[in-house]
């Protein structure tokens, strides 16, 4: 089979690869589709994050298959393992990216997303999806996809979940006004979880005009370009001068953690989901003299993926347009590519297999 392989920074390599072989309690899927991440493409690019630096071991492996987003169909199963995972041959599956294993107090408490070893797929010991087959293994936690849905829009399961277990972080209230920055893949997922939440108000904020416009057909009431508006005023004006209840960082930009932080009210919650470059510098005062603010990581979508997979399945999201851009996976450079450059016209890019 045809896989690509990790070199290292900048060098991806397609190569031919013997399809691996279940064994117990494992499956083999074959691909249909693959969604490219930001972290691929920030991987791929070299950041110090998954390559290291004097502070930090390196995340990725050398070797290893990349891609964390994807649907396949079983095609086989080693012993025990259809049983195991629940599915039958020909079904289509997905699989969560991080694959918990061992034994350690995060996945002793089923805080399994926080394991010490964090076996990703496509990141470190079990190859991603950016080939023709994939090994499904034993830890692996499986769902499975209606074959209804393209095979692009099944993939959106693994953003699509991350987004919502963001908007779990948040702790939405009916007669919330939250503010979603950053109108990308995770962005566009949490204004739909954000909707579902049904509270007073869910604005959305980003440069790109298109963006927008896929934020109010995702249950956006209100988008603003911070290019054209002064964003924390305008919010302002929206919440009695209050300002907003919940800010939902999705850009990984550091001025839009310094805007979250001005245009929440008091009290209010800040929830970051992003992977930034480099670090970010504020006023920290803000967070506690000023307005005692709660602040909230998100990582991953623990729990959410069922729920993700049923908002897709149920066509609640304009899939056809956010899955904007689809390669074969020979041009998966130039997929990557894609999700990097700047003014970039997509929205999700996937590789997509015949
Ligand atoms: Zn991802």
């Amino acid at each position: 089979m045809q896989a690509v392989v990790v070199y290292g920074p900048g060098d991806y390599r397609l190569e031919s690869k013997p399809i691996p072989v279940p064994g117990t309690n494992e499956l083999v899927m074959r691909v249909e589709s693959v969604g490219i991440c930001a972290s691929d493409y920030k991987c791929f690019t070299g950041a110090p994050k998954y390559w290291g630096d004097d502070s930090r071991p390196p995340l990725v492996q050398r070797g290893i298959t990349p891609g964390h987003e994807f649907v396949g169909v079983v095609v086989e199963a080693g012993p025990g393992g259809l049983a195991h995972h629940g599915v039958q041959e020909g079904q289509r599956i997905t699989a969560e990216q991080i694959v918990p294993r061992g034994d350690d107090r995060y996945i002793r408490r089923g805080q399994y997303w926080m394991a010490e070893d964090t076996t990703i797929f496509g990141l470190r010991v079990f190859d991603g999806a950016m080939a023709e087959y994939m090994l499904i293994p034993a830890e692996a936690r499986v769902h499975r996809v209606s074959s209804s849905v393209k095979p692009e829009h099944a993939a959106f399961a693994e953003p699509l979940s991350c987004a919502l277990h963001g908007i779990e972080r948040a702790d939405i209230h009916f007669e919330d006004t939250v503010v979603v920055a950053g109108c990308g893949p995770i962005g566009l997922g949490m204004i739909v979880g954000a909707r579902a939440k049904s509270p007073k108000s869910v604005i959305a904020l980003d440069l790109s005009e298109k963006k927008l416009e896929l934020a109010r057909l995702c249950g956006a009431d209100t988008t603003f370009n911070p290019r054209d508006v002064d964003v924390v005023q305008a919010i302002r004006d929206l919440t009695d001068g209050y300002g907003a209840d919940v800010y939902m960082e999705a850009t990984g930009h550091p001025s839009a953690v310094v805007q979250g932080l001005e245009l929440l009210r008091k009290l209010g919650t800040f929830v970051e989901f992003s992977v930034f470059s480099a670090p970010v510098t504020v006023d920290w005062s803000i967070i506690g003299d000023d307005k005692e603010l709660d602040i909230r990581g998100a990582h991953l979508g623990p729990y959410c993926w069922p729920s993700a997979i049923r908002l897709i399945e149920d066509a609640v999201l304009p899939l056809d347009r956010i899955c904007s851009h689809q390669f074969p996976l020979e041009k998966f450079d130039e997929a990557i590519a894609m999700v990097g450059a700047l003014d970039s016209p997509s929205v999700k890019v996937s590789l997509l297999f015949e």
